[in-house]
Order: C-alpha cells, then structure tokens, then sequence
C-alpha cells in the first residue's frame, strides 16, 4: 500500500500548513508555528486512518510538536487532540468555551437535541444522515471530546503560537466557541472557519443555550474589520491577503437569503422546512443539514430584529411576517 506523505507547506516565514484531506469540505487546514523548542500546532483534522499517516509521517521525518492550540471544537479540528496528547504527549490548549461545548456533547445528548430541533422546525425529513445511523455520528464525537484540555483560553488574552505572541479573538456564529488568533507585529490572523475564500461558513445552532447564532456572526464580522489584516490563515480553503471583500460578501449572501424568506412569507405562514425547499428550489432528498440550519437561525434571527414572528403549532414552529 501506499504510504501517505505529508502534505506540508512553508506559508510565511516560520509558519507551514499541512492540509489533511476530510470528506465532504475535502481537505482541513492545519498550521504548524515554528518555535524555540518545537512547533505550536492550529487544529488536527478529522481523526481517519489517512490523517494518522500523515501526522505520524511528519513525526518521523523530524517534526516535533510542542503543543496544540485549537480554534473550535468541532470534529473536522479537533478530531486528533486526543491521539497527539495520548501517544505523544503532546498538551492541547482550547477555549473555556469549547471545553463546554466538549463536556456537552460527552453527555452524549446531542443527536436527540438536534432531531428534535429538526423536528419542530419541521425538517427532519432532510437530515438524513443522522435519521439513518444517529450512532456513527455520536460515535465519532465520543471519541473526539473524550479527553481533558491542558490549558483553556479567554479572550482578549495573549498566547504564544511558534515564537510569537498572539491576541485571542473571539469570534463566535460558525460554532459558539470560535476563536480567531491575531499577531499584531506581522499582522497575521488564523481565522479558523470564520472566514473563507470560497464559501460562506454554516452558522449552527449547537445547543439550547445557543440563543441567535446569526446575529453574533454579524458582530463578529464587524469585531473582524478593526484589524489590520495582511494574511489570513483559515482552517479550509485559500489563504486570504485581506478580509473585508469577503466579508461583505457572505454578509449579502446572508441578507439575500433573508429577503427570500421574508418574499415567502408574503401571503401564508409557513415552517423553516417549507421555506428550505422552497428557497433551495431541490427536492426533499437531496437536502441537505446545511440549508435547513441555514434557514433557521435566519429566521430566528428576522424574528429577533422583529421582522418575522413564529409560534408552536401542533409542535412545529410556524412564522408570519411581523404586524
Ligand atoms: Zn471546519
């Protein structure tokens, strides 16, 4: 068979990306940061067979990591934390946030939530994924999120990445937890999924006490633009030279969608699964989780600036234009 290479990248000076391939968004950024005893390393990627030739690859060929710090925890970055710190004692920092966030989804509570959320927005029908083996999913987060963090994070505070210190950024809307790191002498930012080149990062709802996801994205964005970026460092896709096209792109591509909404609810009251297909224009198959999550927290987030107003009717949340 085959070995896998390490597919590693010198991107600036003292900073290289390894991109670990993953299904569906087809390849996770990570970074290593050069420092005086080994390099920090940004994110892990989704914890495969492939993945643990790569890092072990890199590993043998004279890598040594010094610690890992994370952007978030979902799976996709988070997903060989344990294994690095496990097999080659390596200490893991995340944010208090995203401790959190791992301790709730170790509940293991998470795929019955999410169902349920589906099911009053009327949507279930198009998760299909999760209706068809709800325990692969859980299975996969088991083992992501069962170890303890070394070190947890605040914001506005400093960390060292390679040898240079970085401002902690949060910048919560993509995942609750979410933090951006921020190098103000080499104006360098890794903006983890906050931002990307080439597509408008999903918003999730992740838990009950996630209350209007879109709305914090928005503030983050703008939290974005008081800095002064000249390289940005994302955890999939393109590396970015500034930020403020893109973020008025994926901000009129969220205000798009929310005129549709509000054009669809014209004449009638309507569900968020109602609305997904008729927006997305696709037949309930091929739906996806994304447009359905897409939907509701836009919907939520009309009703919290008082453009859309919903109420519970036989279980299903139902919106009408506001009065
Ligand atoms: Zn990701």
């Amino acid at each position: 068979m085959k070995k896998s290479r390490p597919i590693i990248k010198e991107v600036t000076k003292d900073i290289y990306l390894v991109s670990i391939p993953i299904p569906l968004m087809k390849q996770v950024n990570c970074y290593l940061f050069r420092g005086e005893k080994g390099f920090t390393l940004i994110d892990t990627g989704l914890f495969t067979q492939e993945g643990i030739g790569i890092w072990e690859d890199l590993i043998a060929s004279g890598f040594k990591i010094e610690k890992i710090v994370l952007t978030h925890f979902h799976i996709d970055h988070i997903g060989f934390a344990k294994w690095f710190q496990e097999k080659h004692h390596v200490p893991v920092v995340i944010s208090r946030l995203g401790y959190e966030e791992m301790n709730q989804r170790r509940k293991g509570v998470y795929t019955d939530w999410v169902i349920n959320l589906f099911q009053e927005h009327d949507s279930l029908r198009f998760y299909q994924t999760v209706i068809e083996n709800p325990i692969a999913l859980e299975e996969q987060m088991m083992y992501a999120y069962e170890f303890e963090p070394d070190e947890l994070l605040e914001d506005n505070q400093y960390i060292m990445l390679g040898k240079e210190l970085y401002e902690t950024v949060w910048t919560p809307g993509h995942s609750p937890d979410h933090f951006s790191f921020y190098n103000h002498e080499r104006k360098i930012m890794v903006i983890g999924d906050h931002i990307m080149d080439h597509l408008s990062p999903v918003i999730l709802l992740e838990s009950p006490s996630d209350v209007n996801p879109l709305m914090s994205y928005f503030d983050s964005l703008e939290k974005i633009k008081e800095y002064s970026i000249q390289l940005a460092l994302p955890g999939h896709g393109k590396l970015m030279e500034s930020l403020n096209k893109q973020i008025k792109k994926i901000k009129s591509g969220h205000q798009y969608r929310m005129e549709q909404i509000i054009g669809s609810l014209q004449n009638e009251e309507k569900t968020a699964g109602q609305m997904t297909q008729e927006i997305y224009r696709k037949t309930s198959s091929v739906l996806g989780y994304s447009p359905v999550m897409s939907t509701i927290i836009r919907c939520i987030y009309l009703e919290s600036i008082g453009k859309l107003h919903s109420e519970c009717i036989n279980e299903k949340r139902v919106y009408r234009l506001a009065d």
